[in-house]
């Protein structure tokens, strides 16, 4: 069996299109509807003659869906599990209104409409380190596609060790992979 790995974030980030992008396949479903994902789906991956078992979970986040709270609660244990945590958050949302990919239902009115401040990502950073002090953790920035040069530098030089990547043309996809290999 293969290294857990679990890949958790807000719904919509981008957790399961990372998923797809590290095992090079359309495994997970993808949608632009926030909560897609509401229980986890795994599979394996050899990177570099390892094997690594990606976890896609349901999003952290506070939640009155019945439906939705649970695959959270899984999303804990998973992390529990899990001997590398992968945090994933959307780089296009904090810069600008911009946001062209996203799903009509979501532009106005809705609860996933809030965007999230830097401090807003630190945070939920935080709570994960607090929770799970001794777990390894790698923050992405995802959808760096949607960022200028300067918003990218900008980013890289308020969160520390951060690792950009796109889920969707697959860059810093390898440099993760990489990374990975040194939890091993
Ligand atoms: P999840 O809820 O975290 O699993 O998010 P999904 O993987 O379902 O992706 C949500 C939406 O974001 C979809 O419309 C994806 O196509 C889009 N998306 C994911 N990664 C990227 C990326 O790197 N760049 C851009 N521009 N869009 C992305
Ligand atoms: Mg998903």
């Amino acid at each position: 069996n293969g290294i857990p790995v679990a890949i958790v974030g807000e719904p919509n980030v981008g957790k399961s299109t990372l998923l797809n992008a590290l095992l090079n396949e359309e495994r997970a479903i993808v949608s632009e509807i926030a909560g897609t994902t509401r229980d986890t789906i795994e599979d394996e991956i050899s990177i570099g003659g390892i094997g690594f078992r990606f976890i896609d979970t349901a999003g952290i986040r506070e939640t009155e869906d019945v439906v939705e709270s649970i695959g959270i609660k899984r999303t804990f244990e998973k992390i529990s599990q899990a001997q590398v945590v992968l945090y994933l958050f959307d780089a296009s949302r904090l810069y600008g209104p911009e946001q062209s990919d996203r799903h009509p239902e979501l532009v106005s009115g809705s609860r996933e409409d809030s965007t999230p401040t830097l401090e807003q990502v630190k945070f939920e950073i935080e709570k994960i380190r607090n929770q799970f002090p001794q777990k390894p953790l790698v923050i992405l920035a995802n959808k760096v596609d949607q960022l200028s040069p300067e918003q990218i530098q900008n980013l890289r030089s308020q969160i520390s060790d951060l690792h950009t990547i796109s889920s969707k043309s697959g860059e810093g996809v390898e440099d993760l992979q990489q990374k990975l290999l040194q939890f091993v």
